[in-house]
């Protein structure tokens, strides 16, 4: 389970009512029975559990270390798809792997939230990434960015592979692959409408290489995870 790093400083850490729930309902663990700690920057802790009642949980950590994250970084800058496909692409990235997420605003894409709604939103978006990373056994956190428009996204970004998705370029993703070695890639997916032709030159100026990855179109949704598996075979662990 993942919790706040600051609560690993002590032996005995109090836990969460969210995981004092799972714990005790879904997993019905005991008192004396052993779990595993998360900061979501590495550090993993075995801890026995103490006490967990309705009113308070806590557990003792026995042994602690430091764990590295995966030897290849992958930011996924992702144009807000509709709906809750956002979800999916947290989800399932934080599987395949991802370690940074980028959502992006475009010309097609939907814009953000205002205020409230926006913050309530990446509450619900790192949850959702908290659980995926537990549950593929991450150690560290993928980062989580506000959207912010794709040009500012673009200047942003230093990864030294960078793939921009556009299926309406004719070299395809193999050729910008063979014969390199880069230690972090970006990938940029465009929204359900694509991306417009000033978005693809704005992306090639900041160093973006268009590519198509196949005859067949991908959902917004779905591009980043095939992209991200072909990175994570050829360079990843
Ligand atoms: N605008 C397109 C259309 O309506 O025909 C489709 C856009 S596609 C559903 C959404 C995004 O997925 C694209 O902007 C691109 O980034 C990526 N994508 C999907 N299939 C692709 C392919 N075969 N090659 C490159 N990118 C692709």
């Amino acid at each position: 389970f993942f919790v706040p790093p600051s609560s690993l400083d002590n032996e005995i850490v109090p836990l969460p009512d969210d995981i004092a729930h799972h714990i005790r309902t879904v997993l019905r663990l005991a008192p004396g029975d052993e779990i595993i700690l998360l900061d979501g920057q590495g550090r993993r802790c075995r801890c026995r559990l103490e006490t967990l009642d309705k009113r308070s949980a806590s557990a003792r950590i026995l042994e602690s270390c430091q764990e590295e994250e995966t030897a290849f970084p992958i930011q996924l800058l992702q144009a807000l798809p509709k709906g809750d496909k956002m979800e999916l692409v947290l989800q399932k990235g934080t599987e395949l792997g991802i370690t940074a997420f980028s959502p992006v605003t475009t010309s097609r894409s939907l814009p953000p939230l205002a205020g409230e709604r926006e913050e309530k939103r990446l509450a619900r978006w790192e949850r959702i990434i908290r659980e995926a990373a537990r549950q593929s056994r991450r150690p560290v956190l993928p980062r989580l960015d506000a959207p912010i428009p794709l040009v500012e996204a673009l200047i942003a970004c230093d990864a030294e592979l960078r793939l921009m998705l556009w299926e309406e370029e004719s070299l395809a993703m193999a050729g910008v692959l063979s014969g390199v070695a880069p230690r972090s890639a970006a990938i940029l997916v465009g929204p359900e409408g694509g991306f417009s032709q000033q978005e693809a030159e704005a992306a090639r100026a900041a160093g973006f290489n268009p590519v198509q990855i196949g005859p067949r179109i991908l959902r917004c949704e779905t591009a980043g995870f095939a992209v991200a598996s072909v990175l994570q075979y050829l360079f990843g662990d």
